[in-house]
């Protein structure tokens, strides 16, 4: 009778192990993603799903972190109890473990839809293809208004997602009259370092402009580059950081040259970064595996590429351009293992509309068409990339109230530029777009806030 008895314990005891292991097994292949997200919407999908074990639905809903479960089954991942409760928890799984392994945000800053229409026509024709962001599969819209103002700048539209809130024209990431630090108040990129995730801000301003400095700073006031450049290389330590120069202080801040020059060689001596400060010099750094660089290209601002349009302009040979950068980028960041969060900025989009110049704007978004597209052909490569990357292309506002009044009665053809229409020497209020594909993009498809670009990444992120 004992012999039974041991012989039962065993045999209870291998189906449960059993049952644990294939619970394991599919749990892991569900939360490592090695599907694509439409898999799981299948009805094969379902059927194995709950063929393989009732208890299934349970362990993989207890891997997610959002569980209160999770503790005890990332610890004990066979032999935990999971077995023992009903299968009743299956409850859209598929949202609670689609995660980004790698973010990767771009900002045409201060193009509005006409933009996109007059750069199109100029390089496609009216009938032509559409540009590279346009092929992104999610389209949606957000509200853009700042915490005091219907038209916002870019630091408070940088800021609101970069971390969620609404801020005052100016801010950085700060609230003047309360929260204003990393702790208080982190920022998704700074949510990507603490996730174990490289990170990286790719521009063509100073790289302190408003919009790089609201992912990677926390400061009252955007004026103060060399402070803003000395939180990313001290406190944030953004591993990436290509652009133009640090920057100009406006007063109150008043850092001199030498203070410039001083950050500069602690960044090199002290926090281990590789300085470049030309094409050629990116380039032998990539070769030479360095993952942590400042590149500053200029005193200020990048060159303009407005050779697309303007070809005898030119373009410096010393200097990478933003589809050179973002290339760069890419190469650097897909090093390291637990992906990577990366913001790319083509800044001066934003400053050609300010100044109603057309050829300029033309220019500019070309540019960023561009790097839009290394970025999809980098996600291209490889399916699993593909699955564990959320792409976003997000306009920050509109600038001028550009519009295209014509030709009227007259058929442009490629490299045309249309007739120019201006309301504003200044930033819109008018929605802008969202274009966006990969893991989370799923909720980005519909009328926003421009605060809800931050819930879904802080979400989706792994
Ligand atoms: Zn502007």
């Amino acid at each position: 009778m004992k012999k039974y008895f041991t012989a039962s314990i065993f045999l209870v005891a291998i189906v449960a192990v059993s049952f644990s292991l294939s619970n394991h097994v599919m749990a892991q292949i569900i939360s490592n993603r090695y599907l694509t997200p439409y898999f799981y919407d299948s009805f094969f999908y379902h059927s194995l799903y709950y063929s393989i074990s009732p208890f299934n639905a349970y362990y993989a809903f207890s891997l997610s972190p959002s569980t209160p479960f999770y503790p005890f089954s990332e610890k004990y991942p066979i032999f935990g109890c999971n077995f023992l409760i009903p299968s009743f928890t299956f409850i859209h799984l598929n949202q609670n473990l689609q995660k980004a392994k790698n973010i990767i945000f771009m900002v045409p800053d201060g193009m509005g839809l006409a933009n996109v229409t007059a750069a199109r026509i100029f390089k496609n024709g009216l009938n032509g293809e559409p540009l590279s962001f346009e092929r992104l599969p999610v389209i949606g819209y957000q509200r853009t208004h700042s915490a005091n103002s219907t038209v916002t700048d870019s630091a408070a539209a940088a800021s609101a997602w970069a971390c969620g809130e609404k801020f005052i024209n100016g801010e950085i990431s700060c609230h003047s009259g309360g929260e204003c630090s990393s702790e208080q108040m982190p920022t998704i990129l700074e949510i990507a370092k603490t996730r174990g995730k490289a990170t990286g801000l790719v521009v063509t301003s100073a790289i302190t402009d408003a919009t790089p400095a609201a992912f990677g700073s926390h400061i009252k006031s955007r004026s103060c580059a060399t402070e803003i450049a000395r939180q990313y290389i001290e406190e944030t330590e953004v591993d990436l950081l290509l652009g133009g120069g640090i920057g100009l202080n406006i007063a109150p801040c008043t850092m001199s040259p030498q203070d410039i020059q001083a950050l500069i060689d602690k960044a090199q001596n002290i926090h281990g970064y590789t300085y470049v400060d030309t094409k050629a010099e990116v380039q032998a750094a990539i070769i030479t595996g360095k993952k942590k660089i400042l590149g500053l290209f200029t005193e200020n601002y990048k060159s303009p590429e407005r050779y697309r349009v303007e070809p005898w302009v030119g373009y410096p040979d010393t200097e990478p351009t933003l589809t050179e950068m973002t290339g760069a980028a890419l190469d650097i960041l897909e090093e390291e293992n637990n992906g990577f969060f990366l913001l790319v900025e083509g800044s001066q989009i934003d400053w050609a509309n300010h100044g109603h110049d057309v050829n300029g704007q033309i220019g500019e978004t070309l540019a960023f068409e561009e790097a839009v597209q290394v970025v999809i052909n980098w996600i291209n490569e490889s399916p699993l990339r593909k699955d564990q990357t959320l792409l976003i292309v997000a306009l920050d506002h509109e600038t001028g109230g550009f519009a295209i009044n014509g030709p009227y009665g007259e058929v442009s053809q490629a490299g045309d530029i249309i007739q120019d229409g201006w309301t504003s020497s200044d930033h819109t209020a008018c929605d802008t777009l969202i274009w966006s594909q990969g893991p989370g993009s799923d909720k980005l498809g519909k009328a926003l806030d421009n605060t809800d670009l931050f819930t879904v990444m802080v979400n989706i992120i792994q």
